[in-house]
């Protein structure tokens, strides 16, 4: 396919239209900007394939296709994080500053101490929503870079309660180990976790046993001689100091901008083009794919548009992204016969999390992270449910401590397109988890004792899910391999195929796993004649 690239400039409403298309898609707008819009300039090219979203449905599809000899544009909205021993890439958790979120003046994550600061592309977004706000990642790698990465595979009874159009046996015996064949997982050694800074996972043991159930060493994918180098005073502190959430400043994560996608640049196939974010995706007459995306400085401004003409388009934008994109599209008609169950599916994965406090005990000032010790509590498919411990990076001695809890959820929730902003946003009713949430709640009761402390569902006062699945579920929107029902060279790749649960486990695992077994039957099945 031959790569014309023109470009002109557009001015006056254009441009205020594409102005308005980078504040509906990442839900800011400027404020007093009353002089009137330079010229915009347009490119316009044509490309085989575009990616949207660099997070783990898109970076696995990147690697695959860019192996099968395809050359690819990936579009990502955020921008790099290169990291290294020592390194000042990431903002801090107890001093946040304008790399901590997207485009926002304040920090999106309300554990966070507050602050005001500049626009400027940052690691993390909020979606807001009606009854469930999501939180996601932004940026080359997207959740990877701000997830503490929790590697969890499903038993097949909990893969079959969520997943039941897909066989378990080759997702264990294949895609599975392909994905930690490449996120190198690794539990937490004895000499780090028996460290002082790990103090508050050392006691949630404790409680774990105390209250008859098992502790589980959570697969992480990490370098733990980062760790160590922390702690022998050769690294300055991340790690040790729970200072994960807006990234990992020392690196030694095996997050996806250091996995997947440098494989695929390696190839020279890849390209990604940073700070595009895309507004629309439309099918033209020629049965071609149409890509608007706005290009924007690192203040959030746009700066220029694209529009790429593209045979096929891999949606890995995330819940948030994907499916707001598709149902604008669907809503505007510019796909035509998308289907009507496009939105629907949406769950939590049942995330849900507690802060304990008033602990009588010391728990230890910045507390050692990732999260990587829990509870799988997984005998009861329909019932199965996941407990861990995330660290305070508070710098005093807090006595207090973050336990998160997780489960196979209903589904109930959905997205809807609205024509007046040309957006779609997620409803979730506010009684869709009750029983799941009793659940969750008496677990974690029975591990932190009835009488110590005090436990407090931050979840209820903050609705949020930092584990968003489904709205575009497979199997129903896409066929058994993310292909769009009825459009050819359409796909899905990302979390928005996963029906609302990823069967009691963190859900990156599943997603890139589901996204490596429907890469490999398109690149032997469609790269060729579909693309
Ligand atoms: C704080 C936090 C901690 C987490 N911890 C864990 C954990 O320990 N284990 C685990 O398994 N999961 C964890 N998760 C969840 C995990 O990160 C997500 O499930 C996973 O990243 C989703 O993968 P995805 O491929 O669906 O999309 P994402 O990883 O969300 O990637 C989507 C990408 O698309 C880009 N994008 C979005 N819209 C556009 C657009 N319009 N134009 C261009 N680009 C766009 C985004 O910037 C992003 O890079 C955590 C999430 C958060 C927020």
């Amino acid at each position: 396919m031959p790569h014309i690239s023109r470009r002109r400039f557009l001015g006056g409403v254009a441009a205020t239209t594409a102005a308005a298309g980078v504040a509906a898609a990442t839900g800011f707008s400027r404020v007093g900007a009353t002089t009137a819009p330079a010229p915009l300039p347009v490119t316009e090219e044509n490309r085989r394939v575009v990616i949207i979203g660099s997070g783990f449905g898109g970076s696995v599809a990147a690697l695959r296709l860019a192996q099968a000899g395809v050359p690819v544009l990936l579009l990502e909205r955020g921008i790099r994080w290169p990291t290294g021993p020592n390194a000042d890439t990431f903002s801090h958790m107890y001093s946040p500053d304008k790399r901590c979120a997207w485009l926002s003046t304040s920090p999106t994550l309300t554990s966070t101490p507050p602050a005001v600061f500049d626009r400027y592309p940052g690691v993390i977004d909020r979606v807001h929503g009606d009854g469930l706000d999501i939180i996601c990642g932004a940026g080359v790698g997207g959740g990877s870079l701000v997830y503490h990465g929790m590697t969890l595979e499903p038993t097949e009874p909990l893969f079959a309660e969520v997943l039941p159009q897909l066989d378990y046996a080759p997702m264990h015996r294949t895609y599975y180990p392909r994905v930690a064949s490449m996120l190198r997982p690794a539990t937490i050694p004895d000499d780090v976790l028996n460290s002082k800074q790990y103090l508050s996972n050392q006691i949630f043991i404790d409680h774990i046993t105390a209250a008859g159930l098992t502790p589980s060493r959570i697969p992480m994918p990490i370098n733990w001689d980062y760790a160590r180098a922390e702690l022998a005073g050769v690294m300055k502190p991340a790690y040790t100091t729970g200072d994960v959430t807006y990234g990992v400043n020392n690196g030694g994560k095996h997050s996806l901008d250091v996995t997947y996608l440098a494989a695929a640049e390696a190839t020279g196939r890849l390209e990604i083009a940073t700070l595009h974010v895309v507004q629309d995706v439309a099918l033209n007459a020629q049965g071609k794919w149409v890509v608007s995306a706005n290009q924007i400085n690192t203040g959030g401004d746009t700066v220029a548009q694209k529009v790429i003409t593209a045979d096929a388009v891999f949606m890995g934008a995330g819940v948030a992204g994907t499916t707001r994109l598709l149902m604008k599209a669907q809503g505007k008609g510019t796909i035509p016969d998308l289907p009507d169950s496009l939105g629907t599916q949406v769950g939590t994965n049942g995330d849900r999390i507690y802060a304990w406090v008033n602990i009588p005990q010391n728990t230890g000032a910045l507390q050692g992270g990732p999260a990587c010790i829990g509870v799988k509590d997984w005998a009861n498919p329909s019932q199965a449910i996941t407990v861990v411990h995330g660290p305070v990076p508070v710098p005093i001695e807090s006595h207090i401590m973050t336990i998160i809890g997780f489960g196979v959820t209903p589904v109930r929730g959905s997205f809807q397109y609205d024509s007046a902003t040309d957006d779609a946003v997620v409803h979730y009713p506010h009684d869709t988890e009750t029983v799941l949430n009793q659940a969750i709640h008496d677990k974690i009761l029975q591990i932190t004792g009835s009488t110590i402390g005090v436990l407090i569902d931050t979840t209820e006062t903050d609705p949020t899910t930092f584990h968003p699945l489904g709205g575009a579920p497979l199997g129903s929107v896409t066929d058994l391999y993310g292909r769009v029902q009825g459009h050819r060279g359409l796909y899905v790749m990302d979390g928005s195929l996963i029906p609302g649960s990823a069967g009691a486990c963190n859900p990156s695992m599943t997603i890139a796993a589901v996204a490596e077994r429907n890469i490999e039957k398109i690149v032997h099945t469609d790269v060729g004649s579909v693309f």
